[in-house]
């Protein structure tokens, strides 16, 4: 079609191509990259097909944690070798920054794949439990099975990352995963699909499948043969999801919208908090669903504090995502463009005041990205759509209060709740209110600091389910009770209960 590079999807260990393909173009000059081969529900089959023989093989679970911690780290290894290259093709798939993809989007992808790896060195599958006796002497086993054929549905803001907090729970508790990456950003995650397939993954256990999310994501949602279905994305169709994994009761993970509150308190540093504000609702251009969109700041601070935040708002660069220099990138697409414009423009019908609204990029090899500049709301109010809805995008809404106990108020007030931050010089007082935020992850004096070791996810319509962390894995497994008698002994069983002994029958 072009001369730029085509890709296919990985089905049972094998490159499958498709009678059609769909265009992969980058966010910042809307140029095409790549083009991908379009799955169907033929290939859907093929996938699960694939994952099911794999598991019922057993060519992965019964293979030792060990064995399958070694393949996940050479994978793992694979990708940090061309970290450069993953680098700049993520930047060109998904518009993040250069310096934000080899360190968040890229680096921590391989950084939390090894993670996973020594998570299945050092995880209990099967341990001894307490000593039975009731009625009679028993041992009892408790093993950590895997749940059997697994997908992973992935949005396009971390695209591989989001993919890695699926593939490596999923694969080293020993399950087998059909993956499919969102249609704008396939790539990365193809090419971590390679990267296994160079580094000795059995076919069938990984298989991505790309395609149109009402297909493709659909059919893994319902499929009987899938057990499990881990997605990231809307809350809107996360819910879908969710309805259609109930036909053969699939375990869930959701992790959906945001809306973090992020609470200055009227003892915080200021210097920190102004630059840990920006960089809470700037990461990834605001397509993060863990940003701090919503500034509360106390009154005693809010005028000195908005003002400090402008200045250092002013020295934020857009511009080409390649470029080290540049601070923020440009958003996915021209409808996610159109969308967060359409909120800019509520939050002025609304009433609220722009004290700041950046400028986009002005090079005409630029002209056809998808640019918005970043806007800061002051005047807001809790009860403002802006307030409430995930925008997604570089949009900051803050919020007058006058005490920690309405600060709690305001920021609980959300059907949200994946992150929330406090920034205080006090760490017994923040930490006192980041014990009453509901949310699933709370910073202090600090934002955006995912940690591998810690579980990730959130509550209310923010999600079900945790990744990352020890939590994660016990998301990928069925806990199995295996009870051994220990006696030997007929006389005193529980038996008599139902099976009366021949001595006692002839007794009666
Ligand atoms: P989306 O929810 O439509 O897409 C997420 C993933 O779901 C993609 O892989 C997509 O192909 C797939 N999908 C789409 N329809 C599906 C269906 N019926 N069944 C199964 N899978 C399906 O997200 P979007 O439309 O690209 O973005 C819209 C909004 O969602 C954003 O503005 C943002 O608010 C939110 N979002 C949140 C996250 C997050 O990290 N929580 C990520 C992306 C988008």
């Amino acid at each position: 079609m072009t001369d730029v590079p085509h890709y296919e999807m990985y089905i049972a260990g094998r490159w499958r191509g498709a009678e059609e393909s769909f265009e992969v173009r980058s966010p910042a000059r809307n140029e095409l990259i790549a083009t991908v081969a379009t799955g169907d529900l033929a290939a859907v089959e093929e996938a699960v097909a694939a994952a099911k023989a794999a598991h019922e093989t057993g060519v992965w679970r019964s293979k030792t944690p060990q064995q399958r911690a070694d393949i996940l780290d050479a994978i793992a290894d694979n990708m940090a070798a061309r970290i450069d290259e993953l680098s700049a093709l993520q930047v060109n798939e998904n518009g993040a920054t250069v310096r934000s993809a080899s360190t968040f989007l890229v680096g921590y992808s391989i950084a939390h794949l090894k993670y996973f790896a020594n998570l299945a060195r050092t995880y209990v599958f099967e341990a001894t439990g307490p000593l039975i006796d009731v009625p009679v002497l028993g041992a009892g086993l408790i093993r950590k099975e895997p749940v059997g054929v697994c997908a992973g549905i992935a949005p396009w803001n971390f695209p591989l990352l989001l993919a890695v907090w699926k593939i490596g729970p999923a694969l080293a508790a020993g399950n087998t995963i059909v993956v499919k990456p969102d249609s704008q950003t396939p790539l990365t995650l193809l090419e971590l699909a390679r990267a296994a397939d160079e580094s000795g993954l059995p076919a069938g256990v990984l298989n991505v499948v790309t395609g149109p999310g009402s297909v493709v994501g659909a059919r893994l949602a319902e499929h009987p043969d899938v057990r499990k279905v881990a997605f990231t994305g809307s809350t809107e169709v996360g819910k879908t999801v969710m309805r259609a994994a109930a036909d053969n009761v699939k375990k869930v993970t959701l992790e959906l919208g945001g809306k973090g509150a992020n609470i200055v308190l009227d003892d915080a540093d200021l210097d920190l908090a102004v630059d840990g504000s920006l960089f809470a609702f700037l990461l990834m251009s605001g397509q993060a669903c863990e940003s701090g969109t919503r500034l509360l700041v106390h009154e005693s601070i809010h005028d000195e504090f908005v003002d400090r935040l402008v200045a250092r708002a002013k020295t934020i660069k857009l511009g080409d995502p390649m470029n080290p220099a540049t601070d923020i990138g440009p958003l996915i697409s021209e409808k996610q463009k159109e969308r967060v414009e359409k909120y800019i423009a509520l939050g002025q019908e609304t009433g609220c005041k722009i004290a700041y609204q950046g400028s986009v990029p002005t090079e005409a090899d630029l002209a056809e990205g998808h640019w918005v500049a970043p806007v800061i709301f002051t005047g807001a109010t809790n009860d403002m759509r802006i307030a409430r809805e995930e925008i997604f995008g570089p949009v900051l809404v803050i919020i007058r209060y006058s005490d920690d106990d309405e600060a709690v108020t305001i920021a609980n007030d959300s059907e949200y709740g994946l992150s929330a931050g406090v920034w205080s010089t006090n760490n017994e007082r923040a930490l006192g209110i980041a014990r009453r935020l509901d949310s699933g992850t709370v910073w202090i004096n600090d934002w955006h600091m995912v940690n591998a070791m810690y579980p990730f996810g959130g509550v209310k319509q923010s999600g079900i389910g945790r990744e990352l962390g020890p939590d994660a894995l016990n998301e990928y497994v069925e806990p199995k009770f295996v009870h051994i008698d220990m006696t030997n002994d007929r006389a005193r069983r529980a038996y008599a209960v139902v099976v009366s002994a021949p001595a006692d029958v002839s007794a009666s």
